[in-house]
C-alpha cells in the first residue's frame, strides 16, 4: 500500500492524517508514507 501522493481521501482535520513529506490526507494511517495525526486546534 502506497501514499496517495499529495491526494485526498478525507478531509484535513483532526484526526486525520497529514504526510509530511507530500501533503497527503486520508483517516488511514497506511495510506499516507510519512503520516502525521492532525491536531484539532
Ligand atoms: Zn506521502
Amino acid at each position: 500500500m502506497g501514499c496517495l501522493k499529495g491526494k485526498k481521501d478525507s478531509k484535513e482535520k483532526a484526526g486525520n492524517y497529514k504526510c509530511k513529506k507530500c501533503g497527503a490526507v486520508s483517516d488511514k494511517k497506511k495510506h499516507v508514507c510519512e503520516p502525521k495525526k492532525i491536531k484539532k486546534d
